[in-house]
């Protein structure tokens, strides 16, 4: 967690994993705000006894949440004297999201010779969601909100439907939190869109000139990390859209985009790119997006092909 004048960032190690997310702590004065919280409860407790030193005997009494996904939000109930910001349309979605227990019988139950099943056991199964309780946001917005943790001030940017249906960015000074708009060392699964909202969103990153970028998984980084990231999201979103013109379907698309043997072999986790085919697709198509479980278990298929 190194120090950036009263910024604290819980940065978990690794890129090609799932459900790692970076959560940045505000600490000044006699107050603290926590921006994400962890996948489950024994993460969650290990970010709070690594930030304890710094923390001391205040209490966190602002939560974050980027968007509704579990990896962002499942710690909320250890924070129990905190009011817990998030957009209004990621709330009001957040009743369908699964629940902590919800998840755990997804990744325990789903049949394991099932590449779905299978594909939940080797990514999911390292977290422990027995003890989470869905704890949702107790104050909402839409648009921007601002608020103050000591002297500092802290602004949010709702730039959803993007990665997810409401997700916002935030700003303390020259360091951004960008949630999942932006994967740092992974191809991203992109479960709203389309593409167009996270080149907005990520472009609206660039222009507050920041010194310090924190994306939602991955190291943090600075503005020319972004800028490449930027050029990558417009070349996923050129040859899909060409693939779509084209009349291929999601599966076609996806062995066009792997036939080139130079398309991002540096980025883990390349069956994601299938989910972010499918859903924008169906923004193309003006159909309905498939629904997460359906966008999982076809990017599971196409990963044990
Ligand atoms: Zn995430």
């Amino acid at each position: 967690m190194p120090d950036t004048d009263g910024l604290y960032l819980w940065a978990p190690e690794g890129t090609g994993l799932w459900g790692y997310a970076n959560c940045l702590w505000i600490i000044s004065g006699p107050d603290a705000a926590v921006i994400d919280t962890p996948y489950d409860g024994p993460l969650t407790e290990a970010m709070i006894t690594a930030a304890r030193p710094w923390l001391g005997d205040r209490t966190v009494r602002t939560v974050v949440n980027t968007h509704a996904n579990g990896d962002h939000s499942f710690g909320n109930h250890l924070f129990p004297e905190a009011e817990i910001i998030a957009t209004d349309i990621e709330h009001r979605h957040e009743h369908h999201e699964p629940t902590p227990q919800e998840m755990h019988a997804l990744v325990h139950n789903s049949p394991p010779d099932l590449p779905l099943g299978r594909y939940l056991r080797d990514h999911f199964s390292v977290f422990d969601f027995t003890s989470a309780r869905l704890t949702l946001p107790t104050k909402t917005f839409s648009g921007r909100h601002t608020f103050t943790v000591g002297d500092k001030e802290v602004e949010l940017y709702e730039v959803g439907p993007a990665h997810h249906v409401g997700d916002l960015v935030a700003r303390i000074g020259d360091v951004v939190c960008t949630g999942d708009v932006f994967f740092h060392g992974d191809h991203p699964p992109h479960w709203a869109g389309p593409l167009q909202n996270i080149i907005n969103a990520c472009e609206l990153v660039l222009g507050f000139n920041p010194r310090v970028i924190i994306p939602g998984h991955g190291r943090p980084t600075d503005q020319a990390a972004l800028e490449d990231h930027l050029v990558y999201l417009r070349t996923v979103q050129r040859e899909v859209h060409r693939c779509y013109e084209a009349g291929l379907s999601v599966e076609k698309t996806m062995d066009e985009l792997f036939q080139w043997e130079d398309f991002y072999p540096h980025l883990g986790l390349p069956e994601r790119l299938m989910i972010v085919i499918a859903v924008e697709f169906s923004h193309l198509s003006g159909s309905s997006s498939p629904t997460v479980l359906e966008l999982s278990t076809q990017a599971a298929a196409w990963s044990y092909r």
